[in-house]
């Protein structure tokens, strides 16, 4: 195939045979979120350029290299949204539903976009839910997050391949203390570190603690501690959330060195991480934002969020082989017809069906041909029965109930009674 009919590199197609996975994983989500009380918000792929520049950070891996941005025909700078904060404070600023201190506890799914390196569970254009709740300052809505994501590892059955790790970064205050600390510290050490991390000490010092270059680690080893720097709101708060996911039960390891890539967030930082993805480990990352929505040009509202990786996820289930095995059956019952009377009888009977029981995956037999190659057809589809409508069938006005999978012999069910049979038998998806 010639290069410009190809998709776009680290831009997937998701085929017919994985979205099975991918819809059981998002419904699980999302009846998940319905129940804890979550309401979907849907923002536009595309936002101003300026908007992500402003909540994300100019000196961030994402602003500095990894945004698709291009000029709109007017001239205005616009990108290809590669997270979904920045537009979601956006969208609830620009319709005032956080005003008057309101509560909203939002949450959205979608494409995301960022230029980087494509390989196994990174991906130019992927797919995150995310979640992001305004008005709540306390460790309760924190550990609420954090339980819900606990409880949905334990219904996908990957609850034992992740693991919670937690940190605090203060407020701003007490941030700006431990940064004076680190940059003094790492000024000290300034030729043993890498030049990406040599540029962030200038620009944004935290971030160097989230630096993957071993030799810059090392030298991390005896930097200055975040905890020692906590104010005592922060720490309280943080205090307030062990001792929440104490009592649900929830393992966590404490990680002074997560900072998150954004520049956005403060006290509480979160990530789900997995030792079973090779490089790209962390499946769920958040916390909380407490001076977003202000720098945003908006008043004082507290947030709190978080956003997992699809993408990351359906392939966790993969390689731990927790696909439910009814998610891959998509038909139930298919329909072979042979002639054309018995064609029509059949379509107007499965339509009948269809009335009777909405839920019922029954496809009708396309394209003629012969009781073998419907047959052969029937059994490819997956489905647990075969109705059969011959010329015998016809002359009699039923219908011919064939089990596929070895569940008994086959029966002759008159039409009327055919809804009601497959109510008893037929589990429906
Ligand atoms: P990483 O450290 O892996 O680059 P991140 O900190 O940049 O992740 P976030 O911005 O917090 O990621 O996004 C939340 C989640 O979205 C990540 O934990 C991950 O599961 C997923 N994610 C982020 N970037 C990608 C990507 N390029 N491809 C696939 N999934 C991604
Ligand atoms: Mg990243």
């Amino acid at each position: 195939m010639s290069k410009s009919l190809q998709a776009i590199r680290g831009m997937n197609d998701i085929l017919p045979e994985q979205t099975p996975l991918w819809r059981y994983f998002e419904g699980t989500v999302a009846r998940l979120l319905d129940n804890y009380g979550y309401k979907q918000i849907r923002m536009p792929i595309v936002e101003f350029t300026e908007l992500f520049k402003r909540s994300i950070g100019e000196v961030t891996d994402i602003v500095e290299k990894e945004m698709y941005t291009f000029e709109d025909r007017n001239g205005d700078s616009l990108t290809l949204r590669p997270e979904g904060t920045a537009a979601c404070v956006r969208a609830v600023l620009e319709h005032g539903i956080t005003g008057g201190g309101q509560v909203q506890k939002l949450w959205y799914i979608g494409p995301m976009f960022r230029h980087e390196r494509p390989q196994k569970g990174r991906y130019r254009q992927f797919h995150q839910i995310g979640l992001e709740v305004f008005n709540l300052d306390g460790p309760d809505i924190d550990a609420e997050l954090i339980t819900m994501t606990w409880r949905l590892w334990g219904e996908l059955g990957i609850r034992d391949a992740v693991k919670l790790e937690l940190n605090s970064l203060g407020t701003s205050e007490s941030r700006g203390r431990y940064r004076e600390a680190l940059v003094e510290y790492l000024s000290a050490h300034h030729d043993k570190l890498d030049e990406d991390s040599q540029r962030r000490l200038k620009t944004n010092p935290l971030r160097v603690l989230d630096t993957k270059n071993a030799d810059t680690q090392a030298v991390l080893v005896n930097a200055p501690k975040m905890a020692d720097y906590l104010d005592d709101e922060s720490r309280a708060h943080f205090e307030g959330l062990k001792a929440r996911l104490d009592a649900v039960g929830i393992p966590y390891v404490l990680n002074p060195k997560l900072v998150r890539g954004l520049d956005y967030y403060s006290k509480t930082v979160f990530e789900w991480v997995t030792d079973k993805l090779g490089a790209q480990g962390t499946v769920c990352a958040g916390g909380r934002y407490d001076g977003l929505v202000e720098q945003m040009g908006g008043k004082p509202t507290t947030g709190v969020g978080f956003a997992m990786g699809i993408e990351r996820l359906v392939l966790m289930l993969e390689t731990l082989e927790q696909i439910p095995e009814e998610i891959s059956r998509q038909v139930d019952v298919y329909l072979c017809a042979f002639g054309e009377e018995a064609e029509l009888a059949g379509l107007a009977l499965a339509e009948r069906v269809r009335d009777q029981l909405p839920n019922l995956r029954l496809q009708v037999n396309a394209g003629a041909g012969s009781f073998k190659s419907q047959f052969k057809k029937a059994d490819k589809s997956g489905a647990l029965y075969a109705l059969i409508l011959g010329d015998d069938e016809m002359a009699q006005q039923v219908v011919g109930f064939k089990p596929l999978r070895g569940q008994g012999e086959q029966q002759s069910i008159a039409w009327d009674a055919l809804a009601a049979h497959m109510a008893t038998c037929v589990v429906q998806g």
